[in-house]
């Protein structure tokens, strides 16, 4: 019996030395009875100095007594919580761990309780890994949270938000609530927006993009551009994770840039008009006064009773051809002054060219230059707004004519070409004018930029942005025999049909 006794005491006595907790065991007046080895290396203290030792032990913190004194008053009243608690010692070098008790009572043989057992577990790792995470996640909100756009991670099966920053959160931001722009303003796979439903993907899919782009929301009408893509959340699950930043005050301001070249574009076209205006009138007041005379005719002839029915007709027909030629001019005019949207499609060049010399020839005539246009019907479609190539020519055939006043009439012509070359058209406006000096030839472009006394200097300029427009150059050359080559290219209409449209 006493070799099982004894052997039994080396097992135990074994068992306790080899566990990495530490444990004490003290009376129920707080005086220590028992440590292990592992107690000791915790404490970092002998067996010796700490058993028979009464509080305050030789580990307890010196600024931290109350706390010490309290915990051991909860544990002797048995009030201890029983999943434990955390707490501090010092070891004998004065540095700190953080460690965690669990107390049970000691019952002895008889049933009779004489003390309570003290586990103790050095947690200082598991801590400052812990406040290591937590300082890891404040800072990787703070940077969400400080974000002006909107992100959040939704389960792709349940839908369901598993995270959102604060200006997803955030109503003044435009979002109902984050529930109603997940529903209305992300684009769901029901709907057909996504190019493969994210809840079929595979792991190796994955990251995949699921949508770029921009979309209004359906009820603030505030616009956002939308980045959404299907990737593996932190626990293997597939989720959506969508970026949405607020784009509606770039986007107005883009809608008023536009709109504002559109009101100047139109306003250049008026002014050209009124510049215009007294030689129109008397373009106008011929054709007016030829009928005006055959009319007259006719109604002298039907009051002297002496007419024949040929002479009438053959009057009428040719004051019918005169209001024709006069709607004509006015049909011209209307056309290039009215409001329109920029609507770019396959049109032919020789029939712009054409309608820009309707109106151009007319003030051509009044300054003596002849026009020469050689531009042919066989020529391919380019892909451009009618009226605002109109508006390009009739400029550059109007600044060729002012440039040659003064010189000898022989010389007043300005000629008009247009040819491919590679992939686009080439449109040359030739003049014999005065010229341009180096200096001047891309300030020319500048807005208020011009030589004349009633010039505004904003007639080049726009046809640079119009051409711009049309994703084509516009520049001068100097004219080998003297004067100006206004040169700007047009695409082909053939070229566009595999590009997305941005007009
Ligand atoms: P504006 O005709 O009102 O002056 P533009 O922008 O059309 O405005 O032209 C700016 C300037 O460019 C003109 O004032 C003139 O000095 C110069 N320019 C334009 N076209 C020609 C040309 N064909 N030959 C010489 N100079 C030209």
């Amino acid at each position: 019996i006493e070799d099982a006794l004894r052997a039994e005491t080396v097992f135990r006595k074994a068992m306790e030395e080899s566990v990495s907790t530490g444990l004490r065991a003290i009376d129920l007046k707080g005086r220590i009875i028992y440590v292990n080895r592992a107690f000791c290396q915790l404490v970092d203290r002998r067996a010796e100095d700490l058993v028979g030792s009464e509080p305050p032990f030789l580990y307890w913190k010196k600024d931290a007594l109350t706390e010490h004194w309290r915990n051991l008053a909860l544990c002797l009243s048995g009030k201890a919580p029983k999943e434990g608690f955390d707490t501090i010692v010092q070891r004998r070098d004065g540095t700190i761990i953080d460690v965690h008790l669990q107390i049970s009572p000691l019952i002895d043989s008889q049933g009779v309780q004489t003390g309570w057992m003290t586990a103790m577990t050095d947690i200082t790792e598991s801590r400052r890994t812990r406040a290591e995470l937590e300082a890891a996640h404040e800072r990787f909100t703070a940077v969400l949270d400080g974000l002006d756009a909107a992100v959040f991670v939704t389960d792709a099966m349940t839908d369901e938000v598993l995270y959102a920053n604060r200006a997803f959160l955030n109503d003044d931001q435009t979002y109902a609530s984050g529930i109603i722009a997940q529903q209305l303003l992300v684009p769901q796979p029901e709907l057909g927006d996504y190019p493969l439903d994210p809840r079929t993907l595979s792991a190796e899919q994955l990251p995949f993009e699921l949508f770029d782009g921009e979309l209004q929301h359906p009820i603030t009408g505030r616009w956002f551009h939308l980045r959404e893509r299907a990737t593996a959340w932190v626990d293997g699950r597939i989720v959506r994770l969508v970026v949405a930043t607020d784009i509606s005050d770039l986007k107005q301001i883009d809608d008023l840039n536009r709109d504002q070249e559109a009101r100047l574009q139109r306003t250049s076209r008026l002014i050209t008009m009124g510049e215009m205006a007294s030689t129109l009138a008397h373009e106008l007041n011929q054709p007016l006064s030829a009928i005006a005379n055959y009319s007259k005719g006719c109604v002298n002839r039907l009051k002297s009773g002496d007419f024949k029915q040929d002479d009438l007709l053959a009057a009428m027909e040719k004051a019918n051809a005169q209001a024709a030629r006069a709607g004509h001019i006015v049909r011209r005019v209307r056309d290039f002054v009215r409001k329109s949207e920029p609507k770019r499609s396959g049109v032919s060049l020789s029939g712009i060219v054409e309608d820009a010399l309707g109106i151009a020839e007319i003030e051509a005539q009044r300054l003596g230059v002849r026009i020469h246009a050689a531009v042919s019907v066989d020529l391919p479609a380019v892909y451009a707004d009618r009226i605002m190539v109109e508006q390009v020519l009739l400029n550059l055939i109007k600044n060729a004519a002012e440039a040659e006043e003064g010189q000898p009439p022989e010389r007043r012509v300005v000629t008009i070409t247009a040819e491919p070359v590679q992939d686009v058209i080439e449109i040359s406006v030739i003049d014999n004018g005065y010229g341009i000096s180096e200096e001047n030839r891309e300030r020319l472009f500048s807005a208020f930029f011009s030589t004349k006394a009633e010039g505004m200097g904003m007639g080049l300029n726009i046809c640079r942005s119009i051409i711009e427009f049309h994703n084509g150059r516009l520049w001068v050359d100097p004219n080998p025999e003297g004067g100006s080559i206004f040169r700007f290219t047009l695409p082909l209409e053939m070229n566009i049909e595999q590009q997305p449209v941005n007009a």
